[in-house]
């Protein structure tokens, strides 16, 4: 690409991060991937979708779920799994970050790596097993809703 006015960074960034990992470029793909890319992170596949349609014109969900299970089998895109929530979807950072979700609201915030590199979590498995990755989810009640609350 050559140099890039702002308005423009996004869509060369979603389209070097499409080349590096070996996929073919469609229409599709950059729109949702600039649509997590310029989100604050953690939207479930209806929000991304509905940005994504304001790029490419109707867009269905399934069309989505295929286009972001790509991403997510090709390391560009974190897909995260709260019981109770929708799967979310941010761009992979490669941080190993954790999640605290409020019972409330249902915010989602990041919380950093305790440890700084995967699996993060001490275990007492037998050494046999490859333990790669651990994924802790906090949860609890955010500022907000805290503040919301009736004393107890
Ligand atoms: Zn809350
Ligand atoms: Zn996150």
């Amino acid at each position: 690409m050559t140099t890039a006015t702002t308005g423009e960074e996004p869509m060369a960034l979603a389209l070097a991060r499409l080349r590096t990992s070996g996929m073919r470029v469609t229409a599709q793909r950059m729109a949702l991937l600039m649509a997590i890319s310029e989100s604050a992170g953690h939207l479930d596949a209806d929000a991304l979708r509905e940005r994504a349609q304001r790029v490419t014109g109707s867009l269905s969900l399934q069309a989505t779920y295929n286009v972001l299970r790509a991403l997510t089998d090709a390391g560009l895109v974190r897909c995260t799994q709260i019981s109770g929530h929708p799967a979310r979807y941010e761009i992979e950072r490669h941080d190993n970050h954790h999640h605290f979700v409020c019972r409330s609201c249902g915010a989602i915030r990041d919380v950093e790596c305790t440890v700084g590199a995967a699996p993060c979590l001490e275990t007492h498995l037998p050494a046999e097993y490859d333990i790669q990755e651990a994924a802790v989810t906090f949860w609890g009640l955010c500022p907000d809703c805290r503040a919301a609350a009736p004393a107890s």
